[in-house]
């Protein structure tokens, strides 16, 4: 997506012109309603993950958003504490050796997005006096910076009120206030007129909002077994009085197999590398790469992909070795 593309989906984002406006009110009306045992809720319930600490700087928002995208926020912590204690802002990562940054990723998976990150490190150090900015479009004009990384640092780091919307928000809202399945793919006009429309107004409410309910898909409304009977929405939610219409039922395709796919050997090529010996001196030498996997036309395809991604170096014509 642009950026010009995403501004424009911000302001596209009424509810009163996308759901009607006798649709939003009753929405506003059940939010209000559903606030205060949500706030309960999240008072007792929410994790204690390190980057909820008030003293957390945006900068560290943004990386534990950039790694929790495709990985669990339970697996993201000793990562996420690792990452800081070394590069606790963007300039210290801005300076660090790309090998050093992917070995560091370890095994949080998408390795390209750690490259990103320092891309964005190098940006906010050069352009932006080290500060992330607090502002949307300046936001999603960083590298790998979406309309959701941009609204969560927004939103948990600098208590502006904006609709962070995930997956996790989604289903939740969907199901609560529309009593329908939340069914994935591209997110929607109405989802999003939706999530500004129970939206509190007040600025600090709304980011307890948005993270308890993020926090509330996690942990209670999950996409195959919501546990309703714990939870703080059932008094109110249409999907619950509805008889839980087509649970778990999902637009998208089921996801691909892992095992046997280029993603698995790239993994693979990527960890060896992160564990060579010190004797290695950080190079992967061409047969020991070769017993890494059987079919090694796929291997290679692998190692050259790697490459054109800027994930390894090919040294002395076959050997490979993290970037420096
Ligand atoms: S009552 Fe059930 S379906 Fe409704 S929000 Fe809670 S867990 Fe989800």
């Amino acid at each position: 997506m642009t950026n010009a593309t995403k501004k424009t989906k911000r302001r596209h984002d009424d509810p009163d012109a996308v759901l009607g406006v006798t649709r939003t009110r009753a929405a506003q009306r059940l939010g209000a309603r559903l606030r205060r045992p949500l706030f309960a809720w999240w008072d007792v319930h929410a994790r204690a993950l390190p980057w909820r600490d008030a003293r957390t700087s945006p900068w560290g928002v943004l990386v534990c958003e950039i790694m929790s995208q495709q990985t669990q926020m339970s697996r993201v912590v000793p990562y996420w504490n690792a990452w800081m204690e070394r590069w606790p802002d963007a300039a210290a990562l801005a300076d660090a050796p790309r090998a050093d940054v992917l070995a560091a990723w370890g095994r949080l998976g998408y390795p390209r997005r750690a490259l990103r990150l320092q891309e964005c490190a190098r940006v906010v150090a050069a352009e932006c006096r080290d500060e992330l900015p607090r502002d949307y479009d300046a936001l999603v004009a960083l590298p790998g910076v979406g309309d959701y990384t941009a609204s969560a640092v927004l939103s948990f780091a600098y208590g502006e009120r904006i609709a962070v919307i995930d997956t996790n928000i989604r289903r939740v809202l969907s199901r609560a206030f529309l009593g329908e399945e939340s069914l994935g793919g591209a997110t929607g006009a109405v989802e999003r007129a939706l999530a500004n429309a129970v939206l509190p107004r007040d600025a600090a409410a709304s980011a307890t909002w948005n993270q308890a309910v993020m926090e509330l898909g996690a942990l209670v409304c999950t996409a195959k077994q919501p546990a309703c009977a714990d939870c703080p929405l059932r008094g109110g939610c249409l999907f619950l009085a509805a008889g839980l219409p087509h649970l778990g039922e999902r637009r998208t395709r089921p996801r691909q197999r892992f095992a046997g796919t280029d993603r698995q050997v790239r993994g693979i090529i990527m960890q060896a590398l992160r564990d060579l010996p010190e004797d290695a001196h950080g190079v992967l030498r061409h047969e020991d790469a070769s017993r890494l996997w059987k079919d090694t036309a796929q291997l290679d395809r692998c190692i050259a992909s790697l490459d054109d991604d800027g994930l390894v170096e090919i040294v002395s014509g076959h050997d490979v070795r993290l970037p420096a």
